[in-house]
């Protein structure tokens, strides 16, 4: 294998930065020091006047996933491959058993589908029906699969959905098996009521999605999400935070010492609810996602918890449709297939807009797009740290470069873009993946299948509180 010395860049982590040359050998990093000297055959990569980083991990995405009568646009190849040109180095997929569908059976499907990734991909496991069974394998999952999270939904009426008492014991299994319960914190029960109503007053357009998921649905679910964890005593991880409410919820949790961590995504720190007041079905459906994009001063609320790590993560959810898949849903806004882009936009809008914008850090920019959420998933220091002996996933980003933002400019397999015409200062340049060059500054060297299945332990930092 060939070996890498990105040379005189400034190294930054969650803790702090440093001028020093880094060198990634046989996959892994291997020397960290000032004036390293290159042995014959190993590529130089001139880093000057750029930022060192590790690679970003993902911690919520969709790839392939068989959704609403459509199937996601990016597949584990496109998906992975537009991932690595945006400085994304691992994933965290979830995978979705049908109802009644055995889940270990499920895993053997979503592992045959990601044997095409480009990057290394781990997968959470989504709760999609509660019973014995689902109960029993879990344990296996955990133990013998490295699956270490499981997703609760309190929203989608009817399919999702689970019940209170359904999550009281899925909470309390996680609990003994030591695994990490995230929810998708909505009011599913308002949110059907809202819905039917919208239609019953001919609200059929996209305006309907946003007017039938109003913040408070998520400011109460999140609410009663931590109630629930808190009483059985077991860690939480709360999903896509896009309301004040939600993020205020989980600040006072944590203030008063219960164990939740909070995700964001770029899209609610920068885009609000008008969108789905555009005349034009395409671009107001291509927004449609859940929970929704809010009213403008969500956004500020989200930034000061960003600062104030009560939030401590970001993830994409991406989960990217087509405008003609999104079209399914031209009568009726609850047929829109639910979801938006962004694997691949993910470091440039969070720098562009926390670090060029004099928001975070670049430290607190690692952390929230890489180190922490290694950390909370277990797969720290292996993955979100720039050590010896950490796999060499590492990107270089060049602060003074722009570009624009665009689906005709994107490596995502779909023809929209929800920061279409975003002009972004700060760009990754190069990836590294284990070593291997996969964005060689513009050049996507994205080889099929080179991704490896990342099994986590149980009981990671989340259980001790280190967040
Ligand atoms: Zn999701």
């Amino acid at each position: 294998m060939t070996a890498t010395l990105i040379r005189g860049g400034t190294l930054v982590t969650a803790d702090g930065r440093r001028q020093a040359d880094l060198l990634c050998r046989d996959g892994l990093i291997a020397a960290i020091a000032t004036d390293l000297e290159p042995a014959p055959g190993t590529q130089v990569i001139d880093a000057g006047g750029c930022f060192v980083m590790p690679g970003g991990v993902d911690p919520h995405t969709h790839l392939q996933l068989p959704m609403m009568g459509a199937v996601v646009a990016d597949d584990f190849y496109t998906g992975t491959a537009a991932a690595a040109a945006g400085g994304t180095t691992s994933i965290l997929d979830f995978v979705g058993p049908e109802r009644g569908q055995s889940p270990l059976e499920a895993l053997a499907v979503w592992r045959s589908r990601a044997e095409k990734a480009v990057i290394d991909y781990g997968f959470h496991m989504t709760v999609s029906w509660w019973g014995p069974r689902f109960s029993e394998e879990m344990e296996t999952l955990v133990r013998d699969h490295g699956i270490a999270s499981f997703k609760f939904f309190l929203a989608y009426k009817g399919g999702l959905m689970l019940s209170d008492e359904d999550l009281i014991a899925g909470f309390l299994r996680c609990r003994q098996l030591g695994a990490l319960p995230q929810v998708h914190a909505e009011n599913g029960e308002l949110i059907a009521y809202l819905q039917a109503k919208m239609l019953a007053e001919g609200v059929t357009s996209p305006l309907g999605h946003v007017l039938s998921r109003p913040p408070q649905c998520e400011g109460e679910a999140t609410g009663r999400a931590i109630t629930l964890a808190e009483i059985v005593d077991v860690p939480l991880y709360v999903v896509h935070v896009s309301a004040a409410e939600a993020a205020r919820a989980i600040a006072q949790a944590r203030s008063r010492g219960v164990k939740v961590i909070g995700e964001t995504l770029p899209g609610f720190l920068a885009i609000d609810d008008s969108v789905y007041r555009h005349a034009d079905f395409d671009f107001a459906a291509g927004h449609v996602m859940s929970p929704p994009y809010r009213p403008r001063e969500h956004q500020e609320v989200l930034w000061q918890a960003l600062q104030a790590a009560t939030l401590s993560t970001t993830g994409t959810d991406h989960c990217c449709f087509t405008k003609d898949q999104k079209r399914l849903g031209r009568d009726d806004f609850t047929r829109i297939p639910n979801g938006c882009g962004g694997i691949e936009d993910r470091l440039h809008v969070l720098w562009h807009l926390g670090v060029t914008g004099g928001r975070i850090s670049p430290e607190r920019f690692v952390a929230l797009t890489s180190t922490n959420a290694a950390r909370v998933f277990n797969l720290w220091p292996r993955k979100g740290a720039l050590e010896i002996g950490s796999d060499a996933d590492v990107i270089v980003l060049d602060p003074a470069r722009t570009k624009t933002l665009s689906a005709l400019a994107q490596h995502q397999n779909t023809d929209f873009s929800v920061w279409e015409g975003m002009d972004v200062q700060g760009v990754v340049v190069h990836t590294f993946s284990r070593g291997t060059h996969l964005w060689a500054d513009g050049e996507l060297r994205a080889e099929r299948g080179r991704g490896r299945y990342l099994e986590r332990a149980a009981f990671g930092p989340a259980y001790q509180g280190r967040l």
